[in-house]
């Protein structure tokens, strides 16, 4: 079956491909079947923005569509950043990451090193041809450090550090953090659900 990712980001893609592939799907990129498309990320929870994404798609392809929606969610902050992760300091283009980053120091400036738990959330969801819904979620847990550390990966990556590790998931080479990080958890759940599902993939 093929399925079309809904995502213009390089890293997503790879790791919705390389979690698909070997159960036999064929995953297309948005660019593959000649979509150049942003679609807007209008909801209130990562769940409902991943639904608005690969309905999107679904709607323009009538093929399987599947889209992520992630962030960082700050106890401390209630929350925050959430669904406004990728614009929390207001800022587009390449200084995002740093803006962001920036800000988040800032607003836990005050926060005791006991109090800075966080996690990073990812919400999949998977549309079947037929138009059937799946939504799945994936966790990972941490604390918020005091600067950034390490050069991999990308957004908060630098600030988070993970639970059990002692380490930054910037300091994580991408194959680490792909076993590990709330994306693997949430397309993990998908598959199990997909196998359970008894899909036969031709
Ligand atoms: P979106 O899912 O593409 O809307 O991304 C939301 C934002 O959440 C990103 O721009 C990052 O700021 C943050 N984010 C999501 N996943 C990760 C991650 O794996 N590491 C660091 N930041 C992330």
């Amino acid at each position: 079956m093929e399925v079309v990712a809904a995502t213009n980001n390089k890293n997503k893609l790879q790791e919705i491909r390389d979690i698909l592939q070997e159960m036999g799907y064929k995953v297309l990129s948005l660019q593959q079947v000649g979509l150049e498309i942003d679609v807007d990320e209008t909801g209130k929870t990562f769940r409902e923005n991943a639904l608005i994404k690969a309905k999107e798609i679904y709607k323009l392809t009538s093929k399987a569509s599947i889209a992520d929606d992630s962030g960082l969610e700050v106890f401390a902050l209630n929350g925050e950043p959430g669904v406004y992760s990728a614009r929390y300091a207001g800022v587009e283009g390449d200084g995002k990451d740093k803006a962001n980053n920036r800000k988040l120091l800032e607003n836990m400036k005050n926060v005791p090193k006991n109090k800075r738990q966080a996690r990073f959330v990812s919400a999949i969801a998977f549309i079947f041809p037929d138009g059937k819904e799946i939504v799945t979620e994936g966790y990972v847990n941490g604390v918020i450090g005091y600067e950034e550390k390490g050069e991999n990966g990308f957004g908060y990556d630098p600030l988070f550090i993970i639970d059990g590790l002692d380490k930054t998931m910037a300091e994580l080479t991408s194959t680490e953090k792909n076993k590990i990080s709330h994306r693997a958890n949430a397309l993990e759940e998908l598959k199990k659900i997909l196998v359970h599902m008894n899909i036969k993939y031709e």
